[in-house]
């Protein structure tokens, strides 16, 4: 009886070998994807008109209470000399909140920052509670008028983006994301178009979270309770140095969001859902 069983066993395995090595031959590239593969390019929006880098601000506001929570990690190419001097632009403490919190985030990193803190990169890169996404290599603006932000012109646009993404991987971040948060979240026709050829989907937010040099954590935590609405995505800093409240403040929304039922999700999450008909 068991050698029997072994039998059917052995034909069965060298049947689906042979299907296998037959399916290899006859089709190597046409097969489409079972519908249970894992999805193994991250979600991006259509070009938007004329080509148009597509921009992405929050998801649909009718599937669910969900929320997105995004932490810039700025870090401006000229900031060098100050964090040699001691100031932090990393915020462990928050890295660490989010993971105990066990709350999933999007994190949009410069390159110079995944340079000055490359075992923090990696770590937040490899951690499959959050997802890295590119916030430029130099921090300086990709439109004028930005917030103080030198200005960088148009045909150095999106080297600066391609070099975030060559900063990622020399330090070990194996799957940024295709999202790309402009500095200051400034941008105009120039910039969708000197970036379109990346294939990005540009993200910014509808809920500001106000926490870039404040000093009350709980006036951020109203602002982002006041603000968030299903599908809404956050913008939050990891950068302590310019954002000190934002861990403190952290502590306060998660448990009150999670009490009005929202569950918290990656940016990816959300725009796969708005990428979905229906
Ligand atoms: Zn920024």
């Amino acid at each position: 009886m068991i050698s029997q069983v072994r039998k059917v066993i052995t034909v069965a395995l060298l049947g689906a070998a042979a299907l296998t090595a037959c399916g290899t031959r006859e089709a190597p590239r046409s097969a489409p994807p079972p519908p249970s593969a894992p999805v193994s390019r991250p979600p991006t929006l259509a070009p938007g008109p004329a080509g148009l880098t597509p921009v992405f601000s929050h998801g649909p506001r009718t599937r669910g209470k969900v929320v997105a929570l995004t932490f810039d990690a700025d870090m401006t190419a000229d900031q060098g000399p100050r964090a040699a001097a001691g100031e932090r632009f990393d915020h462990p403490e928050l890295i660490a909140a989010l993971r105990t919190l066990k709350v999933p985030a999007t994190v949009f990193m410069t390159g110079r920052w995944a340079e000055e803190y490359p075992v923090q990169a990696r770590a937040i890169g490899r951690d499959p509670l959050f997802e890295i996404a590119n916030h430029s290599y130099s921090h300086h603006a990709f439109a004028a008028d930005c917030h103080g932000l030198p200005t960088l012109p148009a045909d150095r646009m999106r080297a600066d983006v391609e070099r975030a993404y060559a900063a990622f991987r020399t330090v070990g971040v194996p799957d940024a994301m295709p999202y790309f948060r402009f500095p200051g979240g400034c941008y105009d026709r120039q910039a969708l178009r000197a970036v379109s050829a990346t294939g990005l989907t540009a993200v910014q937010w509808d809920v500001v979270g106000g926490d870039a040099f404040a000093t009350d954590a709980d006036a951020v935590a109203r602002q982002v309770l006041d603000g968030v609405r299903p599908g809404s995505v956050v913008v939050l800093h990891c950068t302590r140095s310019a954002a000190p409240t934002t861990e403190r403040a952290l502590r306060r929304i998660v448990p009150e969001l999670r009490a009005e039922g929202y569950r918290f999700v990656k940016v990816s999450e959300l725009i796969g859902a708005a990428g979905e008909r229906g």
